[in-house]
């Protein structure tokens, strides 16, 4: 099964996927704000809706520069939004426990095709915002956190330690921050 590659931008923090047959991973596009302001929080363009590849933590190793992964929440009740340092580059979103086995890799960061996009969350509609093919990511989602809980598999994350606590102490973006942040992200 292929391995796909995965660098941030400056390329000090690598590492890859492994396992990525098409069963293993969901890909997505979101558009929604917070995935956005984890860009412009880190200084970068808005990208308009970010691409990501959803898949279980067990597959995601990093092989170089993990010294420099930090992550951040928006709020205090957020994901977890982890990023490199180095060049602050968005790289993964995860929840905040790590049984839950779900990671969003950001797929501009990902080397290799990813095949059709299969689900979009919040595309924005005249009044609001609307899904398309979430049921199906969600059912698949479930899926994997299913069996991998049952083999004792979450515990493989480079996002926890075995107290299930994050690798890296999290950021909690201030008030000011967040406004910040999401000033950056254009309203549709
Ligand atoms: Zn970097
Ligand atoms: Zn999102």
């Amino acid at each position: 099964m292929p391995d796909l590659p995965f660098a941030c931008r400056c390329g000090r923090l690598r590492g890859h996927l492994s396992d990525m047959d098409p069963s293993a991973y969901t890909h997505i596009v979101c558009h929604c704000d917070d995935c956005r302001a984890a860009y412009t929080h880190l200084g970068m363009a808005d990208p308009e809706k970010v691409g990501i590849v959803q898949t279980s933590q067990d597959q995601v190793h990093i092989d170089e520069g993990g010294e420099n992964l930090r992550v951040f929440r928006h709020t205090a009740k957020g994901a977890l939004r982890w990023y490199a340092t180095c060049c602050d580059t968005p790289l993964f979103y995860t929840p905040l426990k790590a049984r839950l086995v779900h990671v969003g890799v950001n797929a501009d960061r990902v080397d290799g095709d990813l095949g059709p996009v299969r689900a979009e969350g919040f595309v924005p509609t005249g009044s609001g915002h609307r899904h398309k093919g979430a049921l199906r990511m969600v059912g698949r989602m479930a899926t994997r956190m299913a069996a991998k809980n049952l083999n004792g598999q979450w515990r493989e994350t480079p996002f926890f330690d075995d107290e299930g606590a994050p690798a890296v102490p999290p950021q909690v973006l201030t008030r000011e921050q967040r406004a910040a942040a999401l000033m950056g992200v254009r309203q549709s």
